[in-house]
C-alpha cells in the first residue's frame, strides 16, 4: 500500500519512531510513537492486512509465539507486572491505522490506564 504509514515504515522509507524491538518472519514489533505507557509497542504484520479478518489462519501460531516473545521482552525491559494486548478492527472500533497491528501496553501496580479508543 503506497501511502500506508506502517507499510512506509516496513519499507524503510520512514523510521519507526522510537525503535524496533524485534521481528519474526511475518511480523515486526516497534515502539508506539504516542505511547499510553512507557514501552507501549506495536506488533505489526509485514504484509498489508487491514484487519485481523485478513490474516491467514496459517500465520496464527507464529503470531501468538511472537506476541508472547515481545510481551515477555517488554515486561522485562520496562520492569512491569503485567500488560494489555489491544487490537482494533475498522474505524468504528477506534482503528486509526488500517494495517493490522496489536498494541502491547506494559502495566504496573497502581498505574491506571484510561484508553481513548
Ligand atoms: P490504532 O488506533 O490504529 O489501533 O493505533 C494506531 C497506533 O499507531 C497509535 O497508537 C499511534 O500512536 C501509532 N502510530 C501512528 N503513526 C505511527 C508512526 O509513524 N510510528 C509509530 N511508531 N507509531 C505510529
Ligand atoms: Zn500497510
Amino acid at each position: 500500500m503506497e501511502d500506508c504509514i506502517f507499510c512506509k515504515i516496513l519499507r524503510g522509507e520512514v523510521p519507526p519512531g522510537k525503535g524496533k524491538i524485534s521481528e519474526s518472519d511475518n511480523f515486526v514489533a516497534f515502539l508506539d510513537i504516542n505511547p499510553e505507557k512507557e514501552g507501549h509497542c506495536l506488533v505489526v504484520s509485514k504484509a498489508h492486512f487491514e484487519t485481523i479478518l485478513d490474516l491467514p489462519v496459517g500465520m496464527g501460531s507464529e503470531l501468538l509465539t511472537f506476541l508472547k516473545e515481545v510481551s515477555l521482552k517488554v515486561m522485562d525491559k520496562y520492569e512491569c507486572d503485567g500488560f494489555n494486548i489491544v487490537q482494533n478492527n475498522f474505524k468504528s472500533s477506534g482503528q486509526v491505522v488500517p494495517h493490522l497491528h496489536f498494541h502491547i501496553i506494559p502495566r504496573k501496580k497502581d498505574d491506571p490506564l484510561n484508553l481513548k479508543l
